[in-house]
């Protein structure tokens, strides 16, 4: 910036009224500055030159959007600054001119735009005037103008000195904010505030901005400064206390080198991970110690350090032992029992047998992770577990890529160190429950962690090096079947386990679950018998499931109400017998009065089998009616196709009143209320139909239904009965809640054949094909 010709010289020279303009791209010149400008365009070289042949004066103004490609004129700024050219160079694809400012103009009617722009122009005289507003102004500027030159690391110093020289207002302004290089827009706004008060007093505004900015950029810096000593005060520091404790013998960061290199020495590992393992500890070493990267560099050498990558366990593949192991632990489940020691035999006479992954499938308490740890057992090998409900993202299965913070292995490879051995049996349970969501697919990572011909070479993405997984076993498990991804089902060999009646729960409890439970509350020595009526009892009332978990865990609360009173009377003191009578003691009130009897004593109520998750139930419908206006109301939590099935049920009643024997205008002034209680058991789908049906026939015709029989089947409106699914779990649960008769669609007749012999002599079957069937034997 400099000033060439004197003020007043400047305001003398004349403007013509039509002036070429040159739009400025992110330059400002102000009147009685001088500052270069590059030309590049053709068009407007030729403005300049054609220019310098007549007046040698043109008009800079700046264009509105500069990062807008146009086509054209650009739109520009309406005021601008007349300037006189006082130099010019051209170079070979650009020309550079140094032009001082005049005056501010208006730039009005564009009087021609080709092949440059020329425009009608006004002048815009300076206003000259002083009070003592505008001299506290100019103090003020000036003075804040100072502070920021002598904070601002790329203003020359001299600055201090100019701004002092300067003595008109409206070029003070102009000044303070040109000199500093502010932003663009708001010298623009400087540029067009014709008023000099009001142009100081923005001028003012925008360099105390500026100030700030200065200022907090200063602090930051500081700040910046001060770490930066006081990071190499402590490394100093460390590096004298690495000297103490080296006189002292203290270990140090080189004997934690140290330290790992003699592990890795030690350590079995395939070739590939010990070259990443050495150039990892190398550059652990170059890593200075509180740095944040070094515990991060260390946790991973630690990983590729623990894993078992070659250590493994040896088979034992005595089939009579397994035998005994696997019956030593379980009652019963001999097909599944069978099927293992198969596995087994093949894997004896055939160690590269690559079997397909066992699934066990059933409700809670079935018996699936005692099974996988009786197969760990017999077969000598370590067993992990973990669970993969819920797991909606990849990186759960393959871990996340070291950039992350704080990140680990994935769950398979942290179940891998948990074992210890590269050959575990490692059980993924609930399969069923795994998830997909917008980070990846964690099924398809799941199989390429099953797949014999992938697992071979696992890519974890924090370990990066591969990991054999090919010699582990894996066991999944679940609680159904259908919500198994089906690429994932296709390659598992699916065991079911379904759930056991209440014979067998009694001969659990006796040979296993008590003596277990007995053993675990260290009452070995105690005299403690658990009467059959007893075992009876709280499966009825204090357990309803498939399972085993409930009861355990009710035989387990026995064993330590048992414990307390030893505890307090000594050990011999007495005998412990647990009787039907005396359950109550221990357990407290029954959860479950199932007097299924009682409950259909009166007309409207009838029994359905529902499937659940976690195995069947039994569940009661209620009908009942009352004045009303022909409504149909719902209760118990149905979803929208047990709705339906309702409304089916009354249309088809209606429809065949008068056959059924029932009073054709039942429904006229009154409203139809059915309920199906019991919160927990999620109730949807079609095949209540036939129970709703009867509970409602049995309402109007009023007459109870007949005791003891269960029904399952959806209804048609014509009154067909259709096939329904989950047949074998409800009749189990029928079999263990007392039933003695039950009703099923004539098409679910092959179903039968899943239903174990013991519990079908118990049951008396009706297959059926109409409604009108379902009546007569429900409402003979
Ligand atoms: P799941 O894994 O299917 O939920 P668990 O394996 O945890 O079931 O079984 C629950 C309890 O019942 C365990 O203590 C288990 O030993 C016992 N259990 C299950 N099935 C049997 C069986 N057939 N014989 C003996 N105990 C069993």
């Amino acid at each position: 910036m400099e000033q060439i010709q004197q003020p007043q010289d400047i305001m003398q020279i004349q403007i013509p009224e039509i002036l070429p303009i040159l739009p400025a791209r992110d330059t400002i010149i102000f009147p009685k500055m001088v500052l270069p400008l590059m030309v590049k365009e053709e068009k407007y070289i030729r403005l300049i030159e054609d220019s310098l042949k007549t007046h040698k004066m043109l008009v800079v103004s700046m264009v509105k959007d500069p990062n807008k490609a146009y086509e054209g004129i650009p739109e520009i700024y309406e005021i601008g600054t007349a300037c006189q050219i006082l130099r010019f160079t051209k170079g070979p694809d650009a020309a550079l001119i140094m032009v001082q400012g005049i005056s501010r103009v208006r730039i009005g009617f564009m009087v021609s735009v080709d092949p440059y722009p020329q425009a009608r122009v006004e002048r815009l005289p300076e206003q000259d005037y002083r009070d003592k507003e505008i001299e506290a102004l100019m103090a003020n500027v000036k003075n804040v103008y100072k502070q920021i030159v002598e904070i601002a690391p790329h203003l020359p110093p001299e600055l201090m000195h100019i701004i002092d020289t300067v003595d008109s207002p409206g070029t003070l302004a102009d000044m303070s904010v040109s000199s500093i290089n502010i932003d663009r827009k708001k010298q623009q706004k400087i540029l067009e505030t014709l008023d000099v008060k009001e142009r100081l007093k923005q001028a003012l505004i925008f360099l105390n901005e500026e100030l700030e900015i200065l200022k907090i950029g200063r602090d930051i810096q500081e700040k910046v400064r001060q770490g930066i000593d006081k990071s190499q005060r402590e490394y100093y520091l460390r590096e004298q206390l690495k000297a103490i404790q080296r006189e002292l013998g203290i270990k140090d960061e080189m004997a934690e080198i140290e330290e790992l290199r003699e592990k890795l020495k030690k350590k079995k590992l395939p070739d590939h991970v010990r070259e990443v393992a050495e150039k990892e500890i190398n550059r652990l070493a170059r890593i200075h110690p509180s740095s944040a990267e070094y515990p991060v560099a260390r946790t991973y050498i630690d990983w590729l350090l623990e894993l078992p990558w070659m250590e493994s366990t040896e088979d034992n593949l005595d089939i009579k032992r397994a035998r005994k192991i696997l019956d030593k632990y379980h009652y019963d489940l001999e097909k599944v029992k069978k099927r293992i020691l198969e596995y087994l035999a093949v894997r004896k006479l055939n160690p590269e047998h690559k079997g397909p992954i066992l699934c066990f499938v059933g409700p809670p308490g079935t018996g699936k992770t005692s099974l996988g740890k009786a197969i760990a057992e017999a077969l000598g090998r370590k067993f992990v577990r973990i669970s993969l409900g819920g797991i909606r993202d990849e990186a759960e299965i393959r871990g996340h890529r070291r950039t992350y913070v704080g990140a680990l292995p994935g769950r398979i490879i942290q179940g891998i160190r948990k074992a210890g051995s590269n050959n575990p049996v490692f059980m993924l349970d609930e399969v069923d429950k795994i998830g997909l969501d917008f980070r990846g697919d964690p099924a398809s990572a799941l199989l390429e962690v099953l797949d014999p011909e992938q697992n071979h070479a696992f890519s974890d993405h924090y370990l990066e090096v591969e990991f054999d997984l090919s010699k582990v076993m894996f066991i999944c498990t679940a609680n159904q079947l259908d919500p198994i991804p089906a690429p994932l089902r296709d390659r598992m060999e699916i065991i079911e386990l379904t759930g056991y009646t209440e014979d067998e729960k009694v001969n659990i409890a006796k040979k296993f679950l008590i003596p277990r439970q007995i053993k675990e509350h260290g009452l070995e020595g105690v005299s403690i018998q658990f009467r059959e009526s007893a075992i009876r009892r709280i499966i009825r009332e204090y357990t309803r499931e498939a399972g085993l978990r409930n009861l355990e865990r009710a035989i387990g609360s026995i064993c330590r109400g048992i414990a307390i009173k030893v505890a307090e009377e000594g050990k011999d003191s007495r005998k412990f017998i647990i009787t039907k009578n005396n359950v109550r003691e221990y357990l407290g009130n029954p959860k479950f009065t199932l007097d299924v009897v009682e409950r259909t004593s009166t007309p409207g109520v009838a029994i359905g089998m529902a499937w659940t998750p976690v195995g069947g139930e039994i569940l009661f419908v209620e009908a009942t009616i009352m004045p009303g206006d022909k409504n149909l109301v719902l209760t118990g939590q149905l979803g929208g196709v047990m709705k339906e099935s309702a409304q089916i049920a009354l249309s088809y009643l209606r429809s065949r009143a008068k056959d059924l024997g029932i009073k054709e205008d039942f429904y006229k002034g009154h409203d139809i209320h059915i309920h199906v209680p019991a919160g927990a058991i999620p109730k949807d789908g079609p095949s209540a139909g036939i129970t709703m049906l009867t509970a409602l026939a049995s309402l109007l015709k009023e007459r109870p239904v007949k005791p003891l029989l269960a029904m399952t089947g959806e209804v048609t409106l014509r009154g067909l009965v259709l096939p329904v699914g989950g047949i074998k779990d409800k009749v189990l649960a029928a079999s263990r809640s007392g039933i003695k008769e039950v009703i099923l669609p004539k098409d679910n007749k092959n179903d039968l054949d899943e239903i174990p012999d013991h519990i079908k002599k118990g049951l008396k079957f009706h297959l059926v094909k109409t409604v009108e069937e379902v009546l007569k034997i429900a409402l003979p």
